[in-house]
């Protein structure tokens, strides 16, 4: 398996078999990503190959984020107790339905309306306007 980040400049690739498929919806995450929640899974440290350069911010103690430096995309999260492992995010594989979420994370901070997804009407693409309004 491997990924990219939005622009291109930072790829990787998996030599292992990805686990703890889960979405978080923790603030860090939120605000991390722009996103009302990050789906993350964990590699072996040892089983991943980056190319291209990535930057690491210090988002709470022991924790470092990786992002692309050129166009943003967040990329990683390393906790400093678990120096052997690494979660990615699961939106920058290649192919992202390769994996299946397995539980939701942080549930506590959950936005009310992403609990409501399910509910909300749905466009193939862009949203039509509604012109008889
Ligand atoms: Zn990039
Ligand atoms: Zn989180």
């Amino acid at each position: 398996m491997q990924g990219r980040c939005l622009c291109g400049a930072v790829r990787y690739r998996l030599r292992g078999e990805p686990y703890h498929v889960t979405h978080c919806h923790c603030l860090s995450c939120r605000l991390a990503s722009g996103a009302p929640f990050v789906t993350w899974f964990t590699i072996r440290a040892l089983e991943l190959e980056w190319r291209g350069e990535v930057r690491h911010y210090q988002s709470s103690m022991g924790v470092q984020r990786g992002f692309c430096p050129r166009c943003g995309t967040t990329l990683s999260y390393r906790h400093e107790s678990a120096p052997d492992e690494i979660d990615l995010t699961a939106a920058t594989l290649e192919n992202p339905s390769l994996l299946t979420p397995e539980d939701h994370t942080w549930v506590d901070n959950m936005l009310d309306w992403v609990r409501m997804l399910p509910l909300l009407p749905r466009h193939r693409r862009h949203r039509q306007l509604n012109r008889s309004a």
